[in-house]
Parts: C-alpha cells; structure tokens; sequence
C-alpha cells in the first residue's frame, strides 16, 4: 500500500480537489491500496485560528472572517457540483454550526485556551477531507472517510499533542484491514482516549502521513506539495536553485532544520525508523519526479545536497581563561540556558577550551545572557571569565551533503566562494 498527503495548495478549491482526485486515481492503477492524507484548503487553519483570537478580544470581525471561510467551502461545494448531496450539505451545516457556538463561547468568555484552539482548528481538515470523499461518492470510486480523531490516539497536550502509538497503530490497522477502496484521512487532527480533539502542532498534517505508513508498513509515502521536491536552496533568494532527485534522511532532516520548509521534521522519524522511502511530488507538475528520500545514498554525483539557512540568530560567546582545561563548563552553560527554555541552534567550541560560541534566537538572547551571568557569576567577578558577547543579526548558513565527508577540498571552494563575496563570517 502507500500513503499519499496533499498540502493545502493542493487543495486549495474545487480545481484543485479535482486535481487530487486524478493523482490518486493514478496511483491507484499502479498500486492496490491507497490512503491519502489531506490538509486543509489553504489558508483556512490561519483563518480558524484568527477568527478565535478575535472572537477573544470581542472583536466582531471574527464574524466576516467566518463567512468568509463559510462562502469558501460552499462554493468549493457548488463547483465539484455536490450541492444535490444532503449527507454532505448536514455534515457542513453541522461543523459551522458546531463552530460558530464555539467562537460565541469564546467571545463570551474573552479567553482561547490550546484545547479550544484545537478544537476549532480541526474543522480545516474535516471539511477538506470530508468534501474529497463526497467528491468520490459522485465520481462512484470507491472510498472512506477516515476521521483522524478515531484513529490517532495522543496525550492531552493540546496545540502539539503526543503520539501514543500503541492504541493509534492498532486503530489504523484495524481501519486499514476493513477499507474497500481509498482511505481518505483527514491530517492533523487527533483525540485524547477520552475523544477530544487535539492536533499534532502546525503542518502537522505530514506527520499524520508518516504515522498511517509506519504503521501499515507502506512502500512508500509520498508528499504532495507545490514544488518540484526538495531544492537546493530557497529559491526566492537563489535564482540557480534546482530540486535535488534523491537524499539521504539525514540530508533531509539537516536541511528541513535549517529552514527549508518542503517537509515537517518529525514526519522523518517514523518513515527513517520503518525504512519507508518518501518521496516529495509537485501537484501542479505531478510528472516531474521530485525527491527521493531514503536510507541509502544512491547519488554519488552530487557532492552537495543543499544550502540552506536561518536568518537572523544572535552569537553568544563565553570566553576566559578559567574555562580552559576545567571540566564541566560547557555542562553548566547548557543547563543554565536550557533552564530558561533557550533552544541552542548551533555550538562550536575552540580545542583550545577557551571560548564556546553558540546561536541562538534573537527573543532568547536576554534570557540566555541572564542566565549565564548568573550561573558564572563567581568566576566573572575575578575575571576568569569574560562578560558574555553578544553578536545579533547574524545569519547561519549549513551547507549538507553526506557525500562531502570523504571528499577533500569542499570547505576550500565554500570559503573561496564566501571570500569572493567579501563576507565576514
Ligand atoms: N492545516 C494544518 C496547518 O496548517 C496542518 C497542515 O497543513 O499540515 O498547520
Ligand atoms: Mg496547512
């Protein structure tokens, strides 16, 4: 079997939806079985999120942004001609229903907490999902509609949810084990065992992709995006950037880290675990082959899978001459940071002990310098270490590629290439 998930801009609108209809009904000639995953319409989870917040502030304009959403869906209805289908048009009338009491809650109460915020997001997927079926129905392909919240079972973290994967696995094999036809799931959403709704955390939705092939062992997943796969670098800022036809997991993990935003980073983790190839697919150019994303290295041709970046991070250095040589410093540094919830983007550290330098985001910076000051506070009044440096604006620039490791020369030509453009780094 394998697993299919369409982004938003793949299902946008009724143009699109049809679109996806054709890519399934493809893949489906070729394999038996298919699930396929899909995100909201584009824009609509942002939408759903907003009309909360301002329904929050009594702000009555979440109103108009509720039509706007409401209009959206009934004309994507009307388009795919299934306004005869009355089991579609009173699950539709029942979500904004459902909806709209929530926001009224919420404006009366003037506060969202993260289980609202789940629950009124989840109503992106159900509808994107729900119309795709009734879609099907018309077109006489066989199919079922898969409520995520049935199947993927989580903790009450809500906003970001864990997985337990024990229960969500057996659901979906036992789901799996029924289906007739193409399984059309809903992303993103989940529910705790006492069924209520949560949500994997935002693009959650590939996640949910990664999860349903993991668990029926596919033979791969594919994820449907608006691009030709992964590319070697962010195209709006590298004219000659290009889509790389194959890398490794760890290439992929390295380069969705450092901001190339083609694939949720945990979605790797239970396709690496399983072996499950992914393959990233452009739906507005389904020929083109896209990436390949595997165990193996099976491109030897390029010495360099891609450069990526995270723009603006500050550089704290801690440097003296009490660190040289004394174990534990670099420990006590992390600690006292990760006390204060800093995530350390990047670390280097000199062989000779006498500095360490780490990246961090700008909004972390002051509490990551509280912190260090107070843990060093002794050393730094007798100056054996040095008051912490801050540099801000800076940029981080990773250039991946596994093939690089046994190649001499590659830093060189990097540093050439830097020292041409009269960087400072
Ligand atoms: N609709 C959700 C979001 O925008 C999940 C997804 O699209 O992956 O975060
Ligand atoms: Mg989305």
């Amino acid at each position: 079997m394998i697993v299919l998930k369409f982004g938003g801009t793949s299902v946008a609108d009724a143009q699109r939806l049809k679109n996806v209809a054709d890519i399934i009904r493809r893949q489906q000639k070729k394999k038996k079985k298919v699930v396929a995953v899909l995100s909201a319409l584009s824009g609509v989870t942002d939408s759903l999120l907003r009309m909360c917040y301002l329904a929050s502030l009594r702000d009555n304009t979440y109103l108009e942004l509720f039509a706007q959403v409401h209009n959206r869906h009934l004309d994507t209805i009307h388009t795919l001609n299934l306004k005869e289908d009355s089991k579609l048009d009173s699950f539709v009338k029942e979500a904004f229903a459902e909806l709209q009491n929530m926001l009224h809650g919420v404006y009366l109460l003037r506060e969202q907490s993260p289980r609202t915020l789940d629950f009124v997001s989840a109503f992106g997927e159900l509808l994107s999902t729900r119309i795709l079926y009734a879609y099907f129905q018309l077109l006489q392909i066989p199919s079922s509609f898969w409520d995520g919240r049935a199947l993927i079972q989580t903790d009450e973290h809500f906003g970001a949810a864990r997985v337990d994967f024990r229960a969500t696995n057996k659901n979906l094999r036992h789901a799996f084990d029924k289906l007739k036809g193409v399984g059309l799931m809903t992303g993103f959403i989940a529910s705790t065992a006492q069924n209520e709704t949560t949500t994997l955390g935002r693009g959650g939705s590939d996640y949910t992709a990664a999860i349903v092939g993991a668990a029926l062992d596919a033979e791969e997943i594919q994820i449907w995006t608006d691009v030709d796969g992964v590319m070697t670098a962010d195209p709006r800022k590298v004219k000659k950037a290009f889509s790389i036809p194959s890398m490794t997991y760890e290439e992929a993990m390295e380069l969705s880290h450092f901001g190339a935003k083609v694939i949720h980073p945990p979605t790797i983790q239970p396709a690496m675990a399983k072996g499950i190839p992914l393959y990233i697919k452009n739906s507005f150019h389904p020929e083109h082959p896209g990436t390949r994303i595997s165990k193996k290295q099976t491109d030897k041709t390029h010495l360099i899978k891609g450069i990526s970046s995270i723009d603006d991070v500050s550089l704290l250095t801690v440097k003296g001459s009490g660190m040289v040589g004394v174990a534990g410093t670099s420990a006590r540094l992390f600690n006292a940071i990760y006390g204060a919830g800093v995530n350390v983007i990047l670390i280097t550290q000199g062989s000779s002990e006498h500095s360490i330098s780490f990246a961090v985001k700008p909004s972390d910076t002051k509490a990551a310098r509280q912190r260090i000051e107070s843990a060093f506070e002794l050393e730094m009044q007798v100056k054996l270490i040095e008051p912490v440096q801050v540099e801000e604006g800076l940029s981080v620039i990773a250039v991946i590629g596994e093939n690089m490791r046994h190649t001499p020369g590659v830093s060189g030509r990097l540093f050439q290439a830097l020292g041409k453009t009269g960087s400072t780094w």
